[in-house]
């Protein structure tokens, strides 16, 4: 397929996207034969009709992963073997970017450009990072002394679940399935039910790719039913969760009122930018700032929603941020042109204009932007806004807006920076623009988040762990050998031959 970026509806046409679950390597209808409809964010109309998987599904899933665990060869195949699976299948996925990256800015409602150039690219690359490690880590022995051998080894967890959100849909699934299946686990992954298309796509190419039936299967279906089952399933080893902090806490119960499984949660943020007085490149820190609150509209968990800044630069930052703003174009999530695309549904839109209309009744200044637009289009946009004068107290500051909404405070002084950014339950992501190296040291230990950016918008890339501190995340991290590891789970092994301690023993004059 050749990408044609010049004609929008010719784009959408060209694409049949896949709309039944897959388990057990099969295409399948939901057991109920109910379907739920996905709609396309920048239109409001129907795009297909979705299999919509509930408990009975997700029981079938589990089996076919349970099945694929134990007898299948992929928890006991050699590492090097899985690992050319991997490599194959995102050689597939790589060759697919354009129909893969169509189906995503459709479904989610984001701009294609992001969806080729960032999102489908991110999960090849993260599929590349994992496969390659499968073959690279060595376990261990420990330092027990003549006659004893403790080999401390890690094995697979063994059947994992994958309940995801709509705002990154291609990249979470990426940061699950590689290392889920690199370390030899078997996956049962429900995307968010605005988003499935794509993932059960992806999952369809890993078949293709000679990974085995039943090693990885897609259940589309809602939360409360799909998404609950595997949170409570008796023979799910392990649940890793992306979404909001609401439903992580659900994760945690599932797993106390069913087997115990380890939960992995990365939940919600309210990021927090500072800027410094000293920062020597304001028109920098103000694409930086955009790109931290306009991306993906906002939608992003460690969007930099709060910018505290030091009172003598406010003016001349906000008449950047102004300028740098105009760069963030709203439009038609399939025109190349377009850099913010729809808001995920009616109801998340309504969500974001009530954070905009609260904030205005509080007495925050919006100073950019404030509206609903392309309304005519029939899909649900939101402009780049800024808001000034937030009392860190207020909704606007303290609640996670998920659109192109930031909130600006002032302060004096660096200490009541930092105190500033950690007035928060969440604890994702911060950034801290200055030159004085000092105040980036205090900082960047002070800040309790789990990456800190110095002088640039950044989440670190897949060597760096990502995940958060206090109510933004719990148990693990996405990203790097961390990921990996978390999928494991640790086993000593110990041998010992009490003759030959004894001799050994004998010779010791210490
Ligand atoms: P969400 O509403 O929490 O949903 C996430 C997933 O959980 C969806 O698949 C959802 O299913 C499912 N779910 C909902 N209710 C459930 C329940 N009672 N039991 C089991 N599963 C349930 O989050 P979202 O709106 O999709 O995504 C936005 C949130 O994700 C934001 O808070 C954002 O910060 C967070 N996020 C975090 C990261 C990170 O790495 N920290 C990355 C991306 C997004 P359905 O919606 O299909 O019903
Ligand atoms: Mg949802």
């Amino acid at each position: 397929m050749t990408i044609n970026l010049a004609d929008p509806a010719a784009l959408a046409a060209s694409v049949q996207p896949p709309t039944r679950a897959l388990i057990g390597g099969r295409s399948v209808e939901s057991a109920s034969g109910r379907t739920f409809a996905t709609l396309d964010p920048a239109t409001g109309r129907e795009l297909a009709q979705v299999s919509e998987c509930d408990a009975t599904d997700v029981d079938r899933a589990v089996a076919a992963a349970r099945s694929a665990f134990e007898e299948g060869p992929w928890g006991r195949m050699a590492p090097a073997d899985r690992k050319l699976l991997l490599l194959r299948f995102a050689s597939l996925v790589e060759a697919h970017t354009d129909e893969l990256a169509i189906i995503e800015t459709l479904e989610a409602g984001k701009p294609i450009s992001d969806c080729s150039g960032i999102d489908v690219p991110d999960l090849v690359m993260t599929l590349r990072w994992h496969a390659e490690a499968c073959d690279k880590l060595y376990d261990q022995l420990s330092p027990s002394g003549p006659g004893k051998v403790g080999m401390v080894v890690r094995e697979p967890i063994g059947v994992v679940g994958a309940v995801l959100p709509w705002n990154y849909p291609l990249m979470m699934a990426g940061w699950k399935i590689g290392p889920i299946l690199a370390a030899g686990n078997t996956c049962v992954l429900k995307p968010a039910e605005q988003t499935s298309m794509s993932t059960i796509r992806v999952a369809e190419l890993a078949i293709e790719a000679g990974i085995p039936d039943g090693v990885l299967n897609v259940v589309p279906g809602f939360g409360e039913t799909a998404g609950a089952a595997i949170g409570l399933h008796p023979d799910v080893d392990c649940v890793a969760f992306t979404g909001s902090t609401e439903v992580g806490r659900h994760f945690l119960r599932y797993s106390a009122d069913s087997n115990l499984k380890e939960v992995l949660l990365e939940c919600g943020g309210k990021s927090p930018v500072i800027v410094m007085a000293d920062a020597d490149d304001l028109d920098a820190a103000a694409a930086g700032i955009c790109e931290g609150i306009f991306w993906n509209g906002g939608q992003n968990c460690s969007a930099n929603s709060r910018l505290i800044v030091q009172h003598s630069v406010f003016d001349e930052l906000m008449e950047r941020i102004a300028e740098r703003s105009r760069d963030w174009v709203v439009g038609d999530p399939l025109v190349p042109e377009t850099t913010v695309g729809a808001m995920i549904e009616e109801a998340h839109l309504e969500k974001v204009l009530g954070h905009i209309s609260d904030a205005r009744e509080a007495g925050s200044t919006c100073a950019i932007g404030g509206n609903r637009v392309r309304q005519e289009s029939g899909g649900w946009f939101v402009e780049p806004t800024v808001f000034t004068n937030v009392d860190p107290a207020s909704r606007l500051a303290r609640e996670e807006v998920f659109g192109p909404v930031l909130a600006v405070t002032t302060f004096d002084t660096p200490e009541e920076a930092i105190r500033l950014a950690n007035d928060t339950d969440y604890g994702l992501a911060a950034t801290i623009h200055t030159t004085d190296l000092r105040t980036a040291h205090l900082a960047s230990r002070a800040i309790r988040a789990g990456t800190v950016a110095v002088n640039c918008y950044g989440e670190g890339d897949i060597t760096t762990p990502f995940g958060g501190f206090k109510q933004s995340g719990f148990g693990g991290r996405d990203k790097s050998i961390a990921a990996h590891e978390q999928y494991t789970g640790l086993k000593t092994i110990w041998m010992e031959d009490r003759k030959s301690t004894r001799l050994n023993s004998s010779h010791t004059s210490i």
